[in-house]
């Protein structure tokens, strides 16, 4: 099987100095494409900047922005035959990036966003026999917010996770999710190693692909 696998932040630049991001490593989505590359599937990650080096095996893509995650998506999409986004795309960005460092000398700071484009929904017309997962970070309603993520982005999974546990989720080594099909159902994955929620993941992709 062909693996794309986006993983980490995006950034998106206020000034030449400083951006907005989010806590995303990049653990996830690096554990799921070295479970892949070890069960002898062909992979390409899509990564934002993180402090991890590549799984080996996989053909690694280094993005900073989410306009830039996106063209290499779509670049990539049509070589796969799976797209896992575990990527934390950033929502908001800057909309007059400044091109000079912004003074302190000024008591307040407004800065104007606007959303990002949404990837999955950019390249959901592309999807073909393609199988989707995405990921749902969430802070309440984790299950309902997901099942509504699920329909909009056109998935065939999605893995929601608690974001405001401290034991699980971002930065930490370990997750706890529910798992949600287009076939209506719904498991709960618990607290466990991103390694061994990258390999339930990888049993999920293989299933969908060889029943
Ligand atoms: O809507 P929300 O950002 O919570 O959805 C999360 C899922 O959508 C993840 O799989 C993430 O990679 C993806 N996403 C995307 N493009 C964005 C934001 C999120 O594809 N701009």
């Amino acid at each position: 099987m062909k693996l794309l696998v986006t993983a980490g932040p995006t950034r998106e630049a206020i000034d030449p100095v400083r951006y907005i991001s989010n806590r995303s490593s990049g653990k996830m989505g690096y554990a799921v494409a070295a479970a892949a590359v070890a069960r002898g599937h062909a992979v390409r990650l899509i990564s934002g900047p993180v402090s991890l080096g590549p799984p080996e095996g996989a053909h690694a893509v280094q993005v900073i922005t989410a306009a830039e995650m996106l063209r290499a998506v779509e670049e990539n999409l049509s070589w796969c035959d799976v797209l896992v986004m575990c990527a934390a795309v950033a929502d908001w960005r800057p909309v007059r990036p400044q091109p000079e460092k912004i003074k302190k000398n000024s008591r307040s700071l407004a800065i104007e966003f606007e959303p990002t484009r949404d990837i999955l929904g950019a390249v959901a017309s592309r999807k073909g026999p393609r199988l989707f997962v995405g990921f749902a970070a969430e802070t309440s309603a984790l299950v309902e917010h997901a099942a509504v993520k699920l329909a909009a982005k056109n998935l065939d999974y999605i893995v929601a996770n608690d974001v405001s546990r401290s034991d699980a989720g971002f930065e930490v080594d370990a997750n706890a999710a529910w798992v949600l099909g287009s076939d209506g159902s719904r498991t709960e994955w618990p607290l466990m190693t991103k390694q061994a929620m990258a390999g339930k993941i990888m049993d999920l992709v293989e299933k969908a692909a060889y029943g």
